[in-house]
């Protein structure tokens, strides 16, 4: 054999660094000529064709649609003979054969093709060019029972003809065939078992192949053989389990006067002693099913069947109505199912108040708490199937118990409650209740519930358990409210849940039903009642704090900004967001002059004046300030200056002790305290959280009067730039100040201990920027960093570290700038008095930024995740939406952030590995900003452009940018993230000429046009 041809991956463009397989135009095998097309490919500027330049035959492994190969790896081989052909490693979805006709199930179905697991059948003709194989049409179903042939042999067939009718385990359904050619033998005769996948009959191109013969019987492999002896002695057997039994060689029961059986429905009768003139047929005009066999009495009554002794009474009895005996078959089936109880109390006070406030049913509302609590245990929506199978089910269709008019209980099945809102369910089981109560329901809204709930509580039943019935995993039986809650009684099969499931599941249950506003959201403004002397006390000045309270004052509420500074703005204005970008500014006039000689401008080296630079920072940051104190007071905020804490969970004590005329240095508390109490209806906390220093040798004690340790509190003291400096940790903060100093001159080394920088940021944007970076002249970035001391003063400081291969290093630098991110100190707050709980240093809120205790909330850097200013004041607004009654939540996966740097890293929403782990089935389109004629004039052509869609909704769900002015770009696409806009809607709108945004429309529909190719290559 001669050495295989590599198809690589070709260069296409010259900036071209990898492409992603969009489809496989040519399958395994196929012969390749000269010239042929045998894939398309995604690169950085088009889909363009992979074509190949020799003769062969196209082999595996093949690159799978969807991924991304490098310039120059393989794609697939190329190889002289078809007998040295290999199958794909990888194989595209149509090299795979004619899988979806096999997968699909349900009445009126495809018959499955032939597959390579269907069990061994006789061999057909030898023209056969198609196996007409035995369908499975029910999840379920193991063999099926020939009922008719619906065309002679010999006869056409064309595509979708139904060619012969079989019996499942639940119907008579049709066999469908969606290939053309002519029916031949040898048939499977009438009356034959034939298990799934195989042969029924054949299908012969010509006429005169055809065979005009029957197949000799299957050998018989019933799934559930008859019990044996030692099987027989396991006391009760599930009545589910009594159809799964082979009917071969079992003579059949008589035919009913007057209407039809089918023959394995007449095979199960005889097994079961069941007089088929006593049952009624649900298959088509009434003819009997071995389903209907399987509900029905057997002579001398089922528990005859289930061997159990059977107890004469005086009198003949009344036939069950058709309601009774399905009642009586479910319970007599409940007799085999191995389960347990488990309870717990749950107060409804609150679930019915939201009910009442939605105008939604307390019933509908426990049903869909109950969907929710599963999305944590899906397994209580399960079912055992005989025989030991699971049915692993996601939508939650609750039966409830509802007493008709005239006696009895119907049962309505309220579908979906996983998925659809309160008040659409709400609707609909206003209606089915209506029509359940008159037993107008149809068969398919009173049957195939996943999980029953029964409440018996409306009685005044103390408690009670309920008969979990096959086809369910469990049921849940209400009793009636006490002082300690209403006992919820689960009863549930244990092959299917645990114990420990059921108890997770109810105290999952207790959450959702004793706190509905989790899930239902605010019933109305959470301000309690009460003589407060103000409606809500917000705790903080910066950005969270003052959002909030603006918010809330523009509607009305009395509402008192306690901040520990002279003026209003937080770290974001005095310490953080604004000081920073003053020097970035500065630094990006720098940075530019350097590209002026590019353009043919010759303007000199830039040079910076610190003191007026300084000057001007301090300038905006107290012009700032004094705007927020006066909007404040404008919109009727009382603005008190002091440290408050908390004195008990209406009252707060605000300490002015520490109060001071300096906005520019975070406050200190006084240490001799007094002040005012406050009381309140509602608190927000927002205190935001200082800069944190880990426990490095030196650092903690660098940090005072003298030493050369800064932190982002302090480095605004600084009288004159540095010439050498350290920066230790590769966040935001730490790679915006190395940058910076480097751009003012400074010679910067920058220490990080994880092996990346910007753990927030999207893996291949931080990793393109920690390269670009390290381009700059005087700055040097290191990963993976061990510090082990820093020693010295302000002006000789020493950094002791050792380096990702454990060498040692010593570098003497002027200070050392500690960027090791922010943490909350709560010790101050006396949270305690409040009962206000916190974990891993940060206060524990949901989604509504409400704390455990309801009336109490915390926003910003003070509950952790994304400390950022704009992420703060959405959470302000958040709280205050909530405090007034609105709906309103904070969506982590729709937030965003820019790290200043240049160029500028700016991410919005999900990256692909996020969104992969989050479970959506997500892809993503790039394009690097070298190939963008704006960005080649402006010489800023580092970075890229990266959409990340989900695959099924073409929604864009997140962007991600590393590129110059990233932080204007950044704003079309958080609108295309936060408007769950898809790929069509961005790539369709007018982008104006020439700008970078012009990229997004051109990501866009290339990603549309990649997914639209390989879906359509996945349905051939
Ligand atoms: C150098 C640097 C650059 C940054 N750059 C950006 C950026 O570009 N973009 C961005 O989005 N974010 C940036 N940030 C982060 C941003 O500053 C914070 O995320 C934001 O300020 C948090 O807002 P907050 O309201 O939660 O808290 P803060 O802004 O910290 O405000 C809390 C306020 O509460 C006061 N306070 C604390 N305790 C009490 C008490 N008990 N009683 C009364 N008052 C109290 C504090 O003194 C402070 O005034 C940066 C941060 C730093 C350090």
């Amino acid at each position: 054999m001669t050495e295989p041809y590599v198809i690589k991956m070709p260069q296409l463009s010259d900036t071209m660094t990898e492409g992603v397989v969009v489809s496989w135009e040519k399958a395994v095998g196929d012969k390749i000529k000269r010239g042929d097309i045998v894939a398309t490919v995604e690169t950085d500027k088009a889909i363009m064709d992979v074509e190949v330049f020799r003769d062969g035959y196209l082999s595996g492994p093949l690159a799978a649609v969807d991924s991304t190969v490098p310039v120059g790896e393989m794609l697939a081989l190329l190889v002289t003979s078809a007998d040295d052909v290999k199958g794909g490693d990888a194989a595209p979805p149509s090299a795979g054969g004619e899988v979806a006709e096999s997968s699909q199930s349900g009445p009126g179905l495809a018959a499955a093709s032939q597959q390579t697991s269907a069990p061994e059948t006789a061999p057909g003709p030898a023209a056969a060019s198609y196996t007409i194989t035995m369908p499975q049409l029910s999840d379920t179903m193991t063999e099926g029972v020939v009922v008719s042939w619906e065309k002679a042999v010999g006869a056409k067939i064309k595509r979708g003809t139904v060619v012969a009718t079989v019996e499942t385990d639940k119907a008579i359904m049709d066999v469908e065939v969606f290939r053309e050619g002519y029916l031949s033998g040898p048939l499977a005769a009438v009356d034959a078992t034939v298990p799934v996948g195989g042969a029924m009959a054949y299908l012969v191109d010509s006429k005169s192949q055809v065979i005009d013969e029957q197949a000799a019987p299957h050998a018989r492999v019933a799934l559930a053989e008859r019990p044996s002896a030692a099987a027989a002695e396991t006391p009760a057997v599930p009545a589910a389990s009594i159809l799964a039994v082979s009917v071969s060689g079992v003579t059949p029961a008589p035919r009913p006067q007057g209407r039809g059986a089918t023959p394995y429905a007449r095979g199960v009768a005889t097994q079961r002693g069941i007089d088929l003139n006593t049952v009624s047929g649900t298959g088509p005009g009434g003819v009997i099913i071995a389903a209907d066999v399987q509900g029905a009495q057997p002579a001398g009554g089922l528990a005859a069947v289930a061997g159990f002794p059977q107890v004469d009474v005086a009198g003949d009895g009344r036939p069950m109505s058709k309601l009774e005996k399905a009642t009586s078959d479910a319970m007599t089936g409940s007799l085999g199912m191995p389960t347990f109880h488990v309870t717990t109390s749950i107060k409804l006070g609150g679930l019915i108040r939201a009910s009442k406030a939605q105008g939604a049913s307390v019933t509908v509302t426990i049903a869909k708490a109950c969907a929710l609590a599963m999305r944590e245990f899906p397994n209580m929506n399960w079912c055992y199937q005989p025989q030991d199978k699971l049915v692993e089910r996601s939508g939650v269709d609750i039966g409830m118990a509802v007493a008709a008019d005239g006696g009895g209980l119907v049962v309505p099945v309220l579908r979906a409650c996983e998925s659809r809102e309160l008040e659409e369910l709400n609707r609909d089981w206003k209606d089915l209740v209506e029509r359940a109560r008159k037993r107008r329901l149809k068969p398919d809204e009173y049957t195939g519930s996943t999980f029953q709930i029964s409440n018996m509580g409306m009685f005044g039943v103390s408690h009670f358990d309920a008969i979990a019935t096959p086809g369910i995993a469990a049921i849940l039986a209400i009793s009636a409210d006490t002082e300690q809650g209403s006992p919820f009684t689960i009863t549930a099969d244990h092959r299917v849940v645990n114990g420990a499931d059921v108890a997770m599941y109810l105290k999952s249950l207790k959450t959702l039903i004793e706190q509905p506003q989790l899930w239902m959201g605010p019933s109305g403004p959470a301000v309690p009642e009460g003589d407060w002397d103000y409606d809500v006390v917000v705790v903080g000045g910066g950005p969270g704090g003052e959002d909030c309270a603006r918010d809330l004052a523009g509607h009305g509420m009395k509402v008192a900004l306690l901040n520990d500074a002279p003026l209003p703005g937080g770290e974001c204005l005095w310490r953080g967001c604004i000081p920073s970008k003053a020097w970035r500014a500065a630094a990006d006039r720098i940075r530019d002059r350097l590209d002026d000689d590019h353009l043919g401008i010759s303007s000199g080296k830039a040079s910076l004046d610190w003191g007026k630079l300084e000057a001007t920072r301090r300038k905006v940051l107290e012009t700032r300030g004094d705007m927020a104190l006066k909007t404040d007071k404008g919109v009727k905020i009382k603005y008190i200056q002091g440290f408050a804490r908390f004195v008990d969970g209406h009252t707060l004590f605000i300490d002015t002790s520490g109060n001071n005329d300096e906005p520019h240095i975070r406050a200190q508390v006084g240490d001799q305290p007094r002040g005012e109490n406050v009381s309140f209806g509602c608190a927000v906390i927002a205190t935001g959280a200082p800069p944190f220093v880990p426990p490095i040798p030196g650092a903690i004690e660098g940090l005072g009067e003298g030493g050369g340790v800064l932190t982002s509190d302090t480095v605004w003291t600084l009288e004159k730039l540095p010439n050498k400096l350290a920066v230790i940790g590769g966040g935001a903060i730490g790679l915006e100040m190395a940058q910076i100093f480097q751009d003012f001159g400074a010679q910067v080394t920058l220490l990080e201990a994880q092996d990346r920088i910007l753990a927030e940021v999207e893996p291949e944007i931080a990793k393109q920027l920690t390269a670009v970076l390290n381009d700059d002249p005087r700055l040097a970035v290191h990963t993976s960093v061990q510090i082990e001391k820093i020693s010295g003063r302000a002006g000789a400081v020493s950094v002791k570290y050792k380096d990702a291969e454990g060498k040692a290093h010593t570098i003497k630098v002027e200070h050392v700038i500690m960027g090791t991110g922010k943490r909350p100190v709560l010790d101050g707050l006396d949270l305690d008095k409040a009962g206000v709980a916190s974990e891993n240093s940060a206060i524990k809120v949901d989604a509504r930024c409400r704390t455990n205790v309801a009336h109490i909330f915390a926003v910003g850097d003070v509950i952790g995740g994304l400390m950022l200013a704009h992420t703060a004041a959405q959470q302000g607004r958040v709280a205050a939406a909530t405090i007034l009654g609105e709906d309103m939540k904070y969506e982590q996966d729709k937030d965003c952030g820019v790290i200043f740097t240049r160029p500028e890293a700016a991410f919005v929403g999900l990256s692909l590995q996020q969104a992969k782990a989050a479970g959506v089935d997500a892809a993503e389109v790039k394009v690097p900003m070298n190939i963008d004629a704006k960005a080649m004039i402006n010489n800023e052509q580092h970075g890229m452009i990266k959409i990340v869609a989900d695959k099924k909704t073409q929604r864009i769900i997140g962007v991600h940018l590393l590129a110059d002015h990233a932080d204007t770009l950044i704003g079309e696409a958080v609108m295309m993230v936060s408007g769950n806009m898809t790929l069509e809607q961005v790539g369709q709108a007018i982008h104006p000429h020439p700008t970078q945004t012009e990229l997004f429309g051109e990501l866009a529909r290339r990603l549309s046009s990649r997914l639209r190719r390989s879906a359509r290559v996945r349905a051939k």
